[in-house]
C-alpha cells in the first residue's frame, strides 16, 4: 500500500491553504503538481549544468548533452520503446499529435482520405487533423460511444474503410475516465494495415504502458500531468514511421548539412527536433519518471482505483448527481452535474472551500454534445489525494445543494 502521508510531503504545494483553508487538489487531469526532487533537478539544471546541448566541446555542454540523451533513455524504459531513437522531445501531447498528423499526411494521404477517431477526443486529437483536413481534403471519422461513455467497439470496424489511413485514438478520457481498449484497438487496425496513435496524456501517470505490447506506432503525452514540468512532452513513434516521415520544422539540430541550394537531415529523433531543445524541461521530466517509478505504477494504479471507488460510491448517494461516464473499465476522473446546479456555480462555490475542480467542456466540445449538456464538474484524482479530501469534496457538495 502507499505511504500517502509519506508521498504528501514530497509536493510542498500540498501543505498550503488557500482562502485560509487547506488546498484540496482535485484537478490532476488539467496538470498534476510536482514532486520537490522534480523542482530540485530544473534547480540543479541551470545552477550547474547549464550550456547548450549537442555542439559543445566544452564540459559543460557536454554534461548538458549527457542529461538530455540520458533523459530521453530514461522515457524509453518508462513506456518500453525499442530504442530511444523513438523517443522525440516536445512541446506537448499537443504538438506530438500536430507533428504527427502534418508529417503523416503530407507524407501518406491524398484528399477523399480517412482519419479515424473517437467521440471523446480532446480537441487535440481532433483539431490537428481538421487542420490538415482544410489543407489536403482529409476527412474525419468518428467512432460513437455507448450509453457508459465506452468506445462501440463494432461502429470501430464498420467506420475502418480502404480510405482509413490512420486510427488516433485517446487511452484513456480526460471527461469520461473511460478506459480505451488500445491493445485491441491496434491490433484490429493492424489486421487491416492501418497505424495506431494513441493519446496517452491521460494514461501514462495513472497505469504501466509498454509500447512494444499494445503496438502502437505513435503514443503521446505531456511531462506537465505525470508530475514533471510543463512545456516539454513526448512523441514515441515506431523507428518505421518516424524514419518515413518527413521532417515537421526546419531549423538547427535537424540538419545533416545545409547550402542554399539543398538540405539533408539528421537522423531520427533529432529530424523533428529543431532548435534548442529544452535540456533542462528533459532533465526535470526523467526526474519526475523515476519518481513515478520507484513508487511503482502499478501501486498507483490499485491505490487510485480504490479512491475512485470510493468517491464514486459516496457520489453516486447524493441524491440529484449524475456521473457522467460508468465505463467497467475507468480511470480517476468523475465528471458529474447536480440537478439545479450550474456546473460552473458548483465550481466556484466549491473552490470557496479550497476546494479545486474543473468545470466546462474540458476541450471535448463534440463530447458534450454528445452527450447533450453543455459542460461537467470534474474531479480528477492523484496517488497524493486522500479519503479525507474525498470526504471534503462530499461535504462541499452537499452544503452547495443545501444553499441552492
Ligand atoms: N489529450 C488529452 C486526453 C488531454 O486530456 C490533454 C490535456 N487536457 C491533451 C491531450 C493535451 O495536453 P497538453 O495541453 O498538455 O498538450
Amino acid at each position: 500500500m502507499l505511504n500517502v502521508t509519506e508521498i504528501r510531503k514530497d509536493f510542498p504545494i500540498l501543505s498550503r491553504t488557500v482562502y485560509g483553508k487547506p488546498l484540496v487538489y482535485l484537478d490532476n487531469a488539467a496538470t498534476t503538481q510536482k514532486p520537490r526532487c522534480v523542482v530540485e533537478k530544473i534547480e540543479e539544471m541551470y545552477y550547474s549544468l547549464n550550456a547548450n546541448v549537442h555542439r559543445g566541446v566544452h564540459f559543460l555542454s557536454q554534461e548538458a548533452t549527457n542529461a538530455h540523451e540520458s533523459a530521453r533513455v530514461t522515457v524509453q524504459k518508462f513506456i518500453g520503446a525499442k530504442s530511444p531513437n523513438e523517443i522525440v522531445f516536445t512541446h506537448g501531447a499537443t504538438e506530438s499529435i500536430n507533428l504527427v498528423a502534418s508529417c503523416f499526411c503530407r507524407a501518406f494521404c491524398k484528399e477523399g482520405d480517412e482519419i479515424l477517431i473517437t467521440a471523446m477526443e480532446h480537441h487535440s486529437n481532433i483539431v490537428p487533423w481538421q487542420l490538415q483536413g482544410d489543407i489536403m481534403g482529409i476527412k474525419l471519422q468518428v467512432v460513437p460511444i455507448n450509453e457508459n461513455g465506452e468506445l462501440r467497439l463494432n461502429e470501430l470496424e464498420k467506420k475502418i474503410s480502404s480510405r482509413t489511413k490512420l486510427i488516433a485514438l485517446t487511452h484513456i478520457s480526460n471527461v469520461l475516465g473511460t478506459i480505451n481498449p488500445i491493445e485491441k484497438i491496434t491490433k484490429i487496425a493492424h489486421d487491416r494495415n492501418i497505424p495506431v496513435l494513441v493519446d496517452a496524456a491521460q494514461s501514462v501517470q495513472h497505469l504501466p504502458i509498454d509500447v512494444q505490447l499494445v503496438d502502437c506506432d505513435f503514443l503521446v503525452f505531456s511531462s506537465h500531468k505525470i508530475y514533471g514540468p510543463t512545456g516539454i512532452g513526448i512523441l514515441y513513434g515506431k523507428e518505421k514511421w518516424l524514419d518515413a516521415l518527413p521532417p515537421y520544422q526546419g531549423g538547427g539540430e535537424m540538419i545533416a548539412s545545409v547550402s542554399f541550394e539543398k538540405t539533408t537531415y539528421s537522423e531520427i529523433p533529432f529530424k523533428f527536433e529543431a532548435g534548442t531543445p529544452d535540456f533542462v524541461g528533459s532533465a526535470a521530466l526523467a526526474a519526475a519518471l523515476d519518481y513515478v517509478s520507484e513508487i511503482g505504477l502499478e501501486h498507483i494504479a490499485r491505490y487510485e482505483g480504490k479512491l475512485l471507488e470510493y468517491a464514486t460510491r459516496r457520489l453516486q448517494a447524493i441524491k440529484g448527481l449524475h456521473i457522467y461516464g460508468n465505463a467497467a473499465n475507468k480511470s480517476s476522473v468523475i465528471s458529474f452535474l447536480v440537478d439545479g446546479v450550474h456546473p460552473y456555480d458548483m465550481g466556484m462555490l466549491l473552490d470557496k472551500m479550497g476546494i479545486a475542480v474543473r468545470t466546462g467542456h474540458h476541450c471535448a466540445e463534440p463530447l458534450m454534445k454528445e452527450l447533450g449538456i453543455q459542460g461537467t464538474v470534474r474531479a480528477s484524482l492523484a496517488f497524493y489525494n486522500t479519503y479525507e479530501e474525498v470526504d471534503a469534496l462530499i461535504k462541499g457538495i452537499e452544503r452547495i445543494i443545501k444553499m441552492f
